[in-house]
């Protein structure tokens, strides 16, 4: 989802201006406990979380969209205003996007794994039928104010799974089906093509947005690292994020925080380049300041802890600590955080801080709610295996110890 940010009335763009002191979160990823009460052939076995994810395989993740375009109110502008050049250049901000994800180096993300974006005229085709489509004229109850744009995901918890017509799981975590809402009615609201962007100052930028909502295709949660792809709050009309690609980098637009999140979530085996991990754990150091409940909590929840190269200040990656888990689960709340697949040859200064900037833990929920089951939330869960997520610590202050 990606939202408009207002702030005394100002449109998000005071917000970077405001926030380009290191304000830090990170990618995350949403997160699913595999059905454990199925065999586990299905589940695997385990209760611990996996990512949401897109299988990797040649042609694996269909696309299509529907070329049915609101004209009352109109909320796509194009260059080219023909009919036919419309939807082509619609399309080829829809062919960007993707080669912007699978431009990131060290992951198993290549062009191939998308397989052809088609076209259907049907006007609602975001529907959950395993299908992944791109709308830009379906209203939505989601469609609150502010939400320029969302993504819905269904993703199985276990294998054999299917919706429709659409591939039958053959893992948890699988993303069964991903279909992007643009919003359609408010007449506030447009989007502009790149090319169409500079003549139309109050657009906001459609490559920037769909983009944005490919991360949640391939399974991003949001980011609060200020300039990620993933933030959740659009850049300001008439704006773009980050650079625009180019034919020498594709992945211009996104941020190491992104890539990072893209290289954790789609590991490259063969990568020997990014094969870095920083671990450890968020304590207080008083313990008396954890939750009374649940129980069981021995580590501060939903700190992010960021990673900064000490050469040049830049934020390579973060993510939202709190928890690990080894199988058969279920997930233990004892402050543990991973920062994976960072360049390896280079220094990093970590911190942690708490989520109660801009970006607040309302907007990662699918990363943290998703980490527990138990018999409230599913009937007949095995006690051993559930557990309760406990909320998100956005109070804490933090010293940072130096180094050996
Ligand atoms: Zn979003």
């Amino acid at each position: 989802m990606i939202r408009i940010r207002k702030l005394a009335g100002q449109l998000f763009a005071c917000l970077y201006a405001v926030f380009l002191a290191p304000f830090a979160c990170g990618y995350s990823f949403d997160q699913v406990v595999p059905d454990v009460r199925q065999a586990a052939s299905l589940s695997g076995g385990s209760a611990c979380p996996v990512p949401a994810h897109q299988l990797s395989a040649a042609g694996s993740i269909a696309e299509q969209w529907s070329t049915v375009l609101n004209s009352d109110p109109v909320t796509i502008i194009t260059q080219n205003q023909t009919a036919a050049g419309q939807l082509a250049e619609i399309e080829a901000v829809i062919q960007q996007s993707i080669a912007v994800w699978t431009g990131v180096s060290g992951t198993t993300l290549l062009p191939a794994t998308f397989g052809a974006v088609t076209r259907t005229t049907t006007q609602n085709a975001c529907a959950a039928d395993g299908i992944n489509s791109i709308c830009f004229d379906q209203a939505d109850l989601a469609f609150t104010p502010g939400v320029l744009a969302f993504t819905r995901i269904v993703t199985a918890d276990r294998a054999g799974l299917q919706l429709a017509n659409g591939p039958i799981s053959t893992q948890p975590g699988q993303i069964l089906d991903a279909d992007i809402y643009f919003n359609p009615s408010d007449s506030t609201v447009i989007f502009a093509t790149p090319q169409a962007l500079p003549a139309t100052p109050k657009a906001y930028d459609m490559e920037s947005l769909m983009i944005h909502e490919f991360g949640h295709l391939l399974g991003f949660s949001h980011s609060a690292v200020w300039r990620a792809m993933m933030f959740p709050f659009a850049p300001a009309p008439g704006t773009f994020t980050g650079t625009r690609p180019s034919a020498q980098q594709l992945d211009a637009p996104l941020s190491d925080d992104d890539r990072t999140g893209l290289r954790v979530l789609y590991t490259d085996p063969t990568d020997t380049l990014h094969t870095g991990t920083i671990q450890g754990r968020i304590l207080p150091a008083n313990t008396l300041s954890l939750p009374a409940t649940p129980p069981g909590v021995t580590g501060i929840f939903g700190a992010q802890v960021v990673a900064v190269d000490s050469a040049s200040g830049a934020v390579i990656a973060a993510t939202i600590g709190g928890w690990s888990c080894s199988a058969p689960g279920p997930a233990q709340f004892d402050g543990t955080y991973e920062i994976g697949r960072l360049a390896v040859g280079a220094s990093y200064v970590v911190y942690a801080e708490p989520l109660n900037g801009v970006v607040s833990p309302a907007q990662i929920t699918p990363a943290t709610t998703g980490l527990c089951r138990n018999t409230t939330t599913d009937p007949g869960w095995p006690q051993l295996q559930a557990c309760t997520v406990p909320a998100v610590d956005v109070s804490f202050t933090t010293r940072t110890l130096p180094g050996p």
